[in-house]
Formats: structure tokens, C-alpha cells, sequence
């Protein structure tokens, strides 16, 4: 047991940096086994209905056979190796979710010996878990690059959801810091795994009964920082991931300098947290606004203002489409108003079939507009008070900014 837990420490802090372990709730059926999928959530965070759940997040193995550059696992790193064994890997999860410490298990591992070796023992844990323990909870795996197809299969008939890190944005990166990956080999099993999501869908459209394959989709994760690829360059490579292989998610991950080498940032530079944000707000507006990577960012205008959040930055650079008349806008012109989200513009567009919206009534609808209001007209009624002038509302939404983290100190 104590050998067990010495591997726990080891390879649980090992699988730290890995950001790509979310859950999307999805409806794998308890049959009267243990575990339940539709109540996991993603790692140390919050379900979009507010929970808090967690993950068992470990790695099977960091004993690499690889040595990337930016990773503490690396083979010509001097740290502590340990495996697990595919029976402790399935005991640990079925004890931790008996104990109700865990709702699920976000299974990665580092390439021991080579890929087909390492994705075998994946499979043979998942199996345990799944057929042995008949654990219908949760499970996130990482399907390992250069594995064997049927390999990958199998472990997607058991999985929820799989992911592949693609690790950095560009061809050129990947050859300076992980040599060993090829951009080819990283793309393949993405390709694998979303030709079997689209097969399944199609044999369980005519056979309802049959196992499904990974239910909760595919993802992927973008190391940020350790090279100097732009915004531009990331949002430009996740946009095509999400179009050409279905990814549910792309993860972005600020690169924590843990390793020197001429071609990484230094060891004491602090991970890009805030341009890591910015990131994932783009992410959001590529996947739910319909924006496209090439409206956010430009070759001449390659990174994100990290004072302003980049939809208003947008807004700020195409001045010209704005006011918005509220009461005359289309629903995707509404989605591109500073201040107005998707339950809002959703709002507007069910009010305006009863009456005309004016700016209070707006607000009694429940949506804020403090920004909203140097963007929008209401009736042709402007309420933002000043010129629509870039610079004038950034000059305001600073002045706010500054007051508003002058009142938390006064709380505090
Ligand atoms: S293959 Fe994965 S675990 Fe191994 S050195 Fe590269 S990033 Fe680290």
C-alpha cells in the first residue's frame, strides 16, 4: 500500500500540468453498476450548474521515452520515475470513488517503452474498470500518438471522452521543442478518433443498443509561452482543429518554466495566466459567437490587448458598426455588441416580438449595460453619454476598472 501511495504522489503531481481534463456531462447509463457519468464535471472546477466535481487526475506512467524540451517528465530529466500497474490504476479508482473522493478519472500517461506498449496498459485499466468494477462514472483518457489504431478504438469504446495534446501551435515548435513528435502523427489519431465518432453515430442511428464511442467528444491541449508563436498563430490552429477534427474543446495551457534550455523562456518567467485568459475568451467566441480567428487577430495585429477582453477589442477596431440599434438588430449582430451574451441577445430577440425595448427595460431584463451602452442605440436614443471614440470609452472602462479594484481593498 505504501508503495502505491509513494506512485500516487509521483504520478498525480506529474499529470499537474495537463489542463485538459473537462467532463460535458454526458448520459453514459448506470444499469444498476456503480458511478454515474452524468455527475462528473471537470477537474478541481465547476459544472455548468454550478457543482463543484472532481477527477481522479493521474498519469499511468512518467517514465518517458520522449524528451520534449518544456516537460518535467522528459527522459533526460532527473525526477523520481514510478508506474502504475493497469490493476492499481483501476483499484485506485474504484477505492477513491467508494470513499466519494472522486466522481470520474482523467487517465494520461508519459511513453513508456514506445506508444503501443503504453496505450496496451491504458486499455487493460480501462477495462478493469469498466468490466471488473462495472464503474460507469466518468473517464477521460489520453489516446497516445503513434499507438496502434485498434488500440485507440478500444480505448474509446470505454472512454467518455479522449484527447490528444497537440502540444504546440506550429510545425517549427514542435520541431525545436519535441523533436520526436511529428505534427503527422499528432494529427492521425484526432482523425482516428473522430472517423469512429462520426461510424458510431451512424450504426447507433440504425442500432440504438450499440457501445458508445466517445460520447463526450475529443479535445486537445496547447502548451502557451514556451515558444514565441503569437495569439494569432494558436487561435489561427485551434480553429482549424475544431473544424477539421469535431474537438470539443481546445485547452490552453500557460507554459510554468520547468525546465532550462536555450530555446524555452527562463526558469523564472511567470506563466502567461493573463494571456492564457484571453485565450480561452477567444475560444469561447470562435465557438459559441461565431466569430472567426481572423476577425480577432491579424498578422499586423497578432496578440491580444491583455487590458481589454477581445470582444471589445474587436469592437473597438470596427468602430464603424457601431451604434447597434437594439430594437432592429439581427441576433447575430446583437451577439457582437460589448456586454451582450447569448441569453441576452436571446432575450432581445423573444421581447422585440412583443414590444419595443427601451434602455430600462433592458436592464430589468437582467442585462448589464455598462458596456453595452457605448455600442447600442435604443430607438435611436444613445446612452453612453460620450462621442463613440475608441480611445474615450477605454479611457471610462479603465477609469471603472481602477475603481472597482479600489472598492475591493475597501471591503478587504
Ligand atoms: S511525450 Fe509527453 S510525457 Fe513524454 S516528454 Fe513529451 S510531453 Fe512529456
Amino acid at each position: 500500500m505504501k508503495e502505491i501511495l509513494e506512485k500516487l504522489k509521483i504520478l498525480a503531481d506529474a499529470a499537474k500540468y495537463d489542463v485538459s481534463c473537462a467532463s460535458n456531462g454526458v448520459g453514459r447509463k448506470n444499469k444498476g453498476k456503480i458511478g454515474n457519468s452524468s455527475a462528473s464535471g471537470i477537474c478541481h472546477t465547476w459544472t455548468s450548474d454550478g457543482r463543484c466535481v472532481s477527477l481522479l487526475k493521474i498519469l499511468m506512467t512518467n517514465d518517458c521515452v520522449y524528451d520534449c524540451k518544456y516537460c518535467i517528465n522528459r527522459i533526460t530529466n532527473n525526477v523520481q520515475r514510478a508506474s502504475f500497474t493497469p490493476e492499481e490504476i483501476a483499484a485506485l479508482t474504484i477505492e477513491f470513488y467508494r470513499r466519494n473522493y472522486i466522481e470520474g478519472l482523467f487517465l494520461s500517461s508519459a511513453v513508456e517503452k514506445n506508444p503501443d506498449y503504453t496505450m496496451e496498459r491504458i486499455c487493460k485499466a480501462l477495462e478493469l474498470i469498466r468490466n471488473k468494477y462495472g464503474f460507469s462514472g466518468y473517464i477521460h483518457v489520453k489516446a497516445i500518438p503513434g499507438a496502434d489504431n485498434l488500440l485507440i478504438k478500444r480505448a474509446g469504446f470505454l472512454a467518455d471522452r479522449m484527447s490528444v495534446n497537440i502540444e504546440l501551435p506550429t510545425r517549427e515548435s514542435l520541431k525545436i521543442l519535441a523533436p520526436q513528435k511529428k505534427v503527422e502523427k499528432l494529427l492521425l489519431p484526432m482523425k482516428q478518433i473522430d472517423n469512429c465518432i462520426v461510424e458510431n453515430k451512424e450504426v447507433r442511428s440504425k442500432f440504438k443498443s450499440s457501445p458508445k464511442f466517445v460520447p463526450g467528444g475529443q479535445a486537445t491541449q496547447m502548451i502557451i509561452g514556451a515558444t514565441p508563436d503569437s495569439d494569432y498563430t494558436i487561435l489561427q490552429a485551434s480553429q482549424s482543429l475544431y473544424n477539421r477534427y469535431n474537438m470539443k474543446r481546445v485547452y490552453f495551457s500557460a507554459y510554468v518554466p520547468v525546465a532550462s534550455s536555450p530555446n524555452l523562456p527562463s526558469i523564472n518567467t511567470m506563466p502567461p495566466l493573463k494571456r492564457e485568459h484571453r485565450l480561452y475568451q477567444a475560444d469561447w467566441l470562435l465557438r459559441f459567437y461565431k466569430f472567426k480567428a481572423d476577425e480577432l487577430l491579424t498578422i499586423e495585429q497578432p496578440n491580444f490587448d491583455l487590458d481589454f477582453d477581445p470582444k471589445i477589442s474587436w469592437a473597438f477596431r470596427n468602430i464603424d458598426k457601431f451604434p447597434i440599434e437594439i430594437n432592429k438588430a439581427s441576433y447575430e449582430e446583437l451577439l457582437r455588441i460589448p456586454g451582450v451574451g447569448i441569453k441576452s441577445a436571446y432575450r432581445i430577440i423573444n421581447q422585440r416580438k412583443v414590444a419595443n425595448i427601451s434602455y430600462d427595460s433592458l436592464k430589468k431584463m437582467g442585462t448589464v449595460l455598462k458596456r453595452a451602452k457605448y455600442f447600442t442605440t435604443f430607438n435611436g436614443k444613445y446612452y453612453g453619454g460620450i462621442q463613440i471614440d475608441p480611445d474615450k470609452i477605454k479611457g471610462i472602462l479603465r477609469q471603472k476598472e481602477i475603481q472597482k479594484q479600489l472598492s475591493i481593498f475597501e471591503l478587504a
